[in-house]
């Protein structure tokens, strides 16, 4: 078993289609280890997307991040990372494929719905940063 952090972005939250996102999450066989809605904060954002800050999107990137709340979600599953990529699909929802999550929600590139860690490094930053180890249910 393994954890991955999710997020359901600010475009899908505003749109009140988190409980579907979450329909799909559970039907993949996904287990929710942990669950908040909360609103960032810019640094907060920033400091989520650090490893993107010299990047030219980074400042539209967390600005979208923190202008409306967002659902955190810790999911727990075999091959927990790899498998929540492919059910997101890609970046941009105009290349996803269809059955995957920005494909059928995603807005644009930016506003692409939701959000997956993309390695064990990743998630071992992601998970911690919003949630301690008592919060996580087994
Ligand atoms: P995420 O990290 O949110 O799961 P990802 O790993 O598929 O997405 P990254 O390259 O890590 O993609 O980019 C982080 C986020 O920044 C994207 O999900 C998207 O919201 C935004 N983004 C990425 N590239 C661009 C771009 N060229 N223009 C605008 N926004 C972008
Ligand atoms: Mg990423």
């Amino acid at each position: 078993m393994n954890r991955t952090l999710a997020i359901i972005k600010p475009d899908a939250v505003e749109r009140n289609i988190s409980g579907k996102i979450i329909d799909r999450i559970e039907s993949a066989g996904f287990s929710i280890a942990a669950m908040k809605k909360i609103l960032l904060s810019r640094p907060e954002a920033e400091g989520f997307y650090y490893v993107h800050q010299e990047r030219p999107f980074f400042a539209d990137l967390c600005a979208y991040m923190s202008r409306s709340a967002v659902i955190v979600l810790v999911l727990e599953k075999e091959n927990a990372i790899p498998d929540w990529r492919r059910l997101m699909g890609a970046t941009n929802p105009d290349s996803a494929e269809s059955g995957t999550i920005r494909n059928e929600f995603g807005l644009s590139l930016e506003e692409n719905s939701v959000h997956g860690s993309d390695s064990p490094e990743s998630a071992n930053y992601e998970i911690p940063y919003f949630f301690s180890r008592i919060e996580l249910v087994q």
